[in-house]
């Protein structure tokens, strides 16, 4: 009697459902081909939203409303027949291969891509924290939209402004951008010569953007400061921000009417939940093939990863940026992975976070700057950093290229 080989069914759960982990999903789904059958990818994620985080640099402006920048992602799901679960995770147990819901619910895998971003520290300075009413960021919507409510006080009321990041953060080239078009804005406004700017920087240098800087970027940033009339201090170490003053370390302060600074990133809650998994921030701690050190079935992708800087950080501390195309890259490169270990393949796609190429438009407000070169962080045999004298719709057709090629699925394009 010939004994048909029965095959076992898979479990692969994705924690998260955007830039990494909707990647990584539908990169799985596409990547397994026929195996699909025998696989069971279930995506778990608190909101149904795909958002396009880098445009709501724009939203404070009233240049993008929430709704412009984002979709729902459960159609494609449901087309691909991938179980969608809006649901919070709690936390992982890695030993028990279980995601605990925050349902109550569990979930058991063979295989998990942990892809759950950041989490804010707004401990890392005394009155960072916007629910005090005092600085504002614009890392998520709710507070890109508080943002715009103070702004549009600003404009009625002028005053100093405050733009930056704290110690410790890692966004800076999105703060450069805030700041730009709140330059901009002003103008437009006609109330920029009513408002002392600031930029305050955890950088050595302008340009740095936590990557060691770009050939020129410091030259070119310096410019723009001088152009639009922008006072700054790099360096820059907060030790506490009362009500509408921040205190610097060296004992200088700075009065504002209104504040945005970047806070540091951390490993979201789930994250920091299970322990075996991360580092002391929350960071899913993995190699080049974003496999985890000691639980093999567990990958990372995206803001979830650790990185370590490759540099000596002398001054002020900084973080390193983790944008969207690596995000995406990382994404790519998990789904792979994962499909060749289903395939009893042993040998996976190793790329490690600065060895991905940098692919970065900085809109800076009256213009945009576009940062290329073939490695995030140095030795690079190529990087420019080269202003669009022409036209400034490039992070316009960018947003408008990612967000139609995720509305339809189209997760392996680059
Ligand atoms: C203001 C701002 C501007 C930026 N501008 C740029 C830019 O111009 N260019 C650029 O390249 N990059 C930019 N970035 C960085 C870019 O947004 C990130 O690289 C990208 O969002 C990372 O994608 P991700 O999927 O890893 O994480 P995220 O986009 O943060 O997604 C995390 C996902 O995890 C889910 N999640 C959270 N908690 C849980 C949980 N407990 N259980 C399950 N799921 C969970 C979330 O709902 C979400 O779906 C910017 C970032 C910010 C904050």
């Amino acid at each position: 009697m010939i004994l048909k080989k029965q095959s076992v069914m898979k479990n692969i759960v994705v924690l998260g459902t955007n830039f990494a982990g909707f990647t990584a999903a539908l990169q799985i789904h596409k990547k397994l081909g026929k195996k699909r059958k025998n696989v069971k990818i279930t995506v778990v994620s608190p909101t149904h939203d795909f958002l396009y985080v880098p445009s709501l640099i724009w939203v404070p402006f009233g240049r993008r409303e929430l709704k412009d920048i984002r979709f729902d992602v459960r159609p494609i799901y449901e087309e691909k027949e991938i179980v969608f679960l809006e649901v919070g995770a709690d936390r992982v147990d890695p030993v028990a291969n279980t995601v605990y819901l925050a349902d109550g619910k569990e979930l058991s895998y063979d295989y998990l891509v942990c892809a759950t971003g950041i989490h804010m520290n707004l401990d890392i300075v005394d009155g960072l924290n916007p629910k005090y009413e005092n600085v504002q960021n614009i890392v998520i919507p709710a507070l890109a939209m508080k943002t715009r409510e103070e702004f549009e006080k600003l404009v009625q009321d002028p005053g100093p402004v405050v733009v930056g990041a704290t110690q410790s953060a890692s966004c800076m080239g999105a703060a450069y951008e805030y700041l730009f078009n709140m330059d901009k804005e002003l103008r437009r406004r006609n109330v920029r010569d009513k408002v002392d700017l600031y930029w305050i920087t955890p950088e050595p240098y302008l340009g740095n953007f936590g990557i060691d800087g770009m050939p020129g970027g410091e030259g070119m940033l310096k410019a723009f400061m001088k152009m639009y009339n922008i006072h700054y201090l790099v360096d820059a170490s907060i030790e506490r921000i009362e009500s509408h003053k921040i205190i610097l370390k060296n004992g200088n302060t700075i009065d504002f009417k209104m504040a945005m600074l970047m806070p540091p990133f951390e490993g979201a809650e789930v994250m920091k939940k299970s322990p075996e998994l991360v580092d002391e921030k929350g960071f899913v701690e993995t190699d080049g093939t974003y496999q985890h050190h000691t639980y093999k079935n567990v990958f990372a992708a995206g803001m979830a990863v650790q990185v370590k800087p490759p540099f000596i950080i002398t001054k002020t501390a900084y973080g390193v940026p983790k944008t969207g195309y690596p995000s995406d890259v990382t994404g790519k490169i998990v789904a792979d992975n994962i499909v060749r270990l289903i395939n009893g393949e042993s040998k996976l796609i190793s790329k490690s976070w600065g060895r991905i190429p940098a692919v970065c438009i900085m809109d800076a407000g009256h213009k945009e700057v576009y940062l290329l070169a073939n490695h995030l962080f140095r030795p690079r045999q190529f990087a420019i950093i080269l202003p669009n004298i022409f036209n400034d719709w490039g992070k316009i057709a960018l947003e408008k290229y990612f967000l139609w090629k995720n509305r339809h699925g189209y997760s392996w394009l680059p």
